[in-house]
């Protein structure tokens, strides 16, 4: 059993891909071939926004925002205490401070009172200036931007919606990615929409921050690549990459989207009468299901459960283990509010295996499983 299985997924692409995939090692334009602006204007154009700039991976997609927004040293940025670790790191790279606030325990996203009481701790503290805030779609589900970008409005800061596990979700009718003054996203293999290795986008309606990412991810380049007006990256998707994501787009449009929403349903029927808390997907809003992710009663639980459906041959993940304000790396250079939830979910959580290519009896082998290990 895959938690998440690429090699399905392959061999069905498979006379689609090998074709884009030969077609660029053909042109041998492996940089910046034609493949880059197609898959650009159609994502630009499905996701619902103006811009849409590719770049190496969503890392970079994030630090990119920061970068195009000047953001640095003194400059504090919200970022949610529950979600992979390069949320958080982007803003230490430019040299600001990441504040965390915490979670919602029902949608695993930005708790918007937590937030609020992050941006009122730095303004106390009068230490920092407040310039961004960042939600994240975690597991596929949109955070909820709404109320986040209400306080945003509220104290004048700039909003990034990082969806690198969120493409495809939507919040009452609008997808992940068109949310926030700029959205990212990443195409890691292992991300609803992912590519043969890494790649990453911005979006973004305003012209003039479009043409800052196209500059900042090309050495900071002003009319040409020789001419040089800032300090940027080397931050571009491969053109092969771009091809694979066109074959893998046609695929996600079409049937990936509604069949791994379809094996969310199975769960949700074949553990219906577990002790544990499924996922929630609230009234107007839709997932992409990066993951597929339970939360048991205690630690002890979770880690037993972990261990017992490992020997049954039933691949888990804990999404993530460890709260961001206790990460080694943030030591002495973040602030954070009090996170509960955040603690809470780390010690609790498990992901189950999760894919457009999930069978019904593999649904229902996993849920015989959990009711065995569960006891
Ligand atoms: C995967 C991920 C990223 C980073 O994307 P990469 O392409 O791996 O650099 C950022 N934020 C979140 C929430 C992610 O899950």
């Amino acid at each position: 059993m895959q938690f998440r299985d690429l090699q399905k997924q392959y061999e069905v692409l498979k006379p689609k891909m090998d074709a884009a995939m030969a077609e660029v090692a053909a042109s041998a334009r492996f940089i910046s071939g034609p493949q880059i602006k197609e898959l650009e204007d159609r994502l630009a154009a499905w996701v619902g926004r103006k811009h849409c700039v590719c770049c190496a991976n969503g890392t970079d997609a994030l630090q990119l925002c920061l970068m195009a927004w000047g953001i640095g040293p003194g400059d504090a940025v919200f970022v949610p205490d529950f979600t992979f670790f390069s949320t958080g790191e982007v803003v230490s790279a430019v040299g600001a401070t990441p504040v965390f606030y915490d979670v919602s325990p029902v949608t695993f996203n930005a708790d918007a009172e937590s937030l609020e009481s992050a941006v009122e701790l730095v303004k106390r503290e009068g230490k920092l200036t407040p310039r961004v805030v960042a939600d994240v779609d975690l597991f596929g589900l949109p955070a909820d931007h709404e109320a986040v970008a209400a306080v945003a409005k509220k104290h004048g800061l700039l909003f990034m919606e990082d969806a690198a596990q969120g493409f495809g979700g939507s919040l009452h009718g609008k997808r992940n990615g068109a949310f926030g003054d700029a959205a990212t996203t990443s195409f890691f293999p292992a991300k609803p929409l992912g590519c043969y290795g890494d790649g990453g986008a911005v979006f973004t309606d305003d012209d003039a921050m479009a043409a800052l990412f196209r500059s900042l991810c090309v050495h900071g380049k002003g009319t040409f690549k020789y001419d040089n007006v800032r300090i940027g990256m080397n931050s571009r998707l491969d053109t092969l990459q771009a091809a694979i994501l066109q074959v893998k787009m046609d695929a996600f449009e079409e049937y990936e989207l509604a069949d791994v929403n379809k094996a969310a349903q199975w769960y949700d029927e074949a553990l219906a009468d577990l002790p544990m808390i499924r996922p929630t997907v609230p009234e107007g809003w839709y997932s992409s299901w990066a993951q597929y992710t339970l939360r048991l009663r205690s630690r002890e639980e979770r880690d037993t459960v972990q261990a017992r459906l490992k020997e049954k041959g039933v691949p888990t993940m804990v999404y993530y283990p460890k709260p961001m304000h206790v990460q080694k790396a943030f030591e002495g250079g973040e602030r954070h509010v009090p996170c509960p939830v955040t603690e809470e979910l780390c010690g609790t959580v498990l992901s189950l295996p999760m894919h457009p290519y999930l069978h019904r009896e593999t649904v229902d082998a996993v849920a015989a499983a959990l009711r065995e290990a569960l006891g």
